[in-house]
């Protein structure tokens, strides 16, 4: 099925799933009351890492297509703020391979010499991460340049938006706690520091070991972002001078070229948090498919959910 679609949100699921779409052949409007920078998509890290600890084979399925957009987009960095860093993540025990890294070759074991004290394994691979504001902008310049048309304005009936076009796709995150009624989504605050790139800081180092205190440290190209927190159901935005300290000195921990970075911004995003992503035909409303729910890995899961939604929306209800 191609003809006309819309798109309802313009966060990093918005975008991609209308990028998808209008590949597909279809002429796409997007929705969204707010621009793209100033989404939870922009407050995130994006660097591609599934975030999530139990194995899952759709979950894998959907990173790994992402990887390989995001791999492919990283060719032109300039252009599309992606590039290929090496991520190295932590384990305070000895482990085999993340489950994540089973299907990628260049997955390796870090050598001993290269943990910090306290961590017994280390896996290290490249992957692709974005600067968020850049890589939204680039989305959203591909979409309008394709005659993809954006529209500034809150949907307060899905149905009603499936009357006009007969194909929806659902992209509004948390947005979707009030208009697909999901009382499944929460809101899990995180912290992110956007630093002064310390001198020799070369990479990406992760340890999730503390999963309400996930610790990153990123190289971007002009600054560095280290983080992080995740913290269910605080809502407040002022960062405590407390937060940004444990943070700093869990990250010189982690990466000892980050001790003493120069914080430029404390960041908070909100992850829209569900027991597992929402890439479904609504149960009631044919011509309506929902695509939110991403929690931590919106950027990691972005182009296989996004395939997987106009793969629903172009087959028969
Ligand atoms: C601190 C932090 C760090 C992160 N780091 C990473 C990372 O390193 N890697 C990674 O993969 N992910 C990361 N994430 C997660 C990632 O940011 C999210 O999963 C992702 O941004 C979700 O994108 P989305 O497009 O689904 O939602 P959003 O970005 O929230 O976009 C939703 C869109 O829907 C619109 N909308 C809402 N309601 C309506 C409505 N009624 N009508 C019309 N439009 C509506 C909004 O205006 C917005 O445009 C991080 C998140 C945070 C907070």
């Amino acid at each position: 099925m191609t003809g006309p679609a819309t798109v309802v949100g313009g966060g990093v699921s918005g975008l991609t799933t209308a990028l998808e779409l209008q590949r597909r052949g279809h002429r796409v409007t997007l929705l969204t009351p707010e621009l793209p920078h100033h989404t939870t998509s922009a407050a995130a890290a994006a660097v591609w890492h599934p975030f999530l600890h139990r194995p899952d084979p759709v979950h894998l399925r959907r990173a790994t297509t992402a990887l390989h957009r995001l791999a492919a987009l990283s060719r032109e960095p300039e252009r599309t703020g992606v590039r290929v860093r090496t991520l190295t993540e932590f384990f305070p025990t000895a482990t085999e391979p993340p489950w994540w890294t089973r299907e990628l070759p260049a997955a390796h074991r870090a050598r001993p010499a290269e943990h910090p004290p306290g961590y017994a394994s280390a896996w290290s691979l490249p992957v692709p991460v974005a600067d968020a504001t850049r890589y939204l902008a680039h989305l959203a310049e591909e979409f309008t340049a394709d005659g993809g048309r954006v529209e500034r304005r809150l949907v307060s009936d899905l149905a009603a938006e499936v009357a006009r076009t007969g194909a929806v796709v659902n992209c509004t995150g948390y947005g979707s706690s009030a208009l697909a009624g999901d009382r499944s989504l929460s809101l899990v605050r995180g912290v992110l520091l956007r630093c002064a790139k310390p001198e020799g800081l070369r990479g990406c180092w992760i340890d999730d070991s503390d999963p309400r205190r996930p610790t990153r440290v990123i190289e971007r190209e002009h600054d560095a972002v280290l983080g992080g927190t995740a913290d269910p159901g605080l809502v407040a935005t002022a960062v405590p001078e407390a937060t940004v300290a444990d943070i700093l000195e869990r990250c010189a921990r982690l990466v000892p070229a980050a001790a003493g970075a120069e914080v430029l911004e404390a960041k908070v995003g909100f992850r829209p948090a569900r027991g597992s992503v929402r890439v479904e035909r609504d149960p009631y409303i044919p011509g309506l498919v929902h695509n939110y729910g991403h929690g931590g890995a919106g950027f990691t899961l972005s182009w296989g959910c996004a395939a997987d939604a106009a793969d629903l929306l172009g087959s028969p209800h």
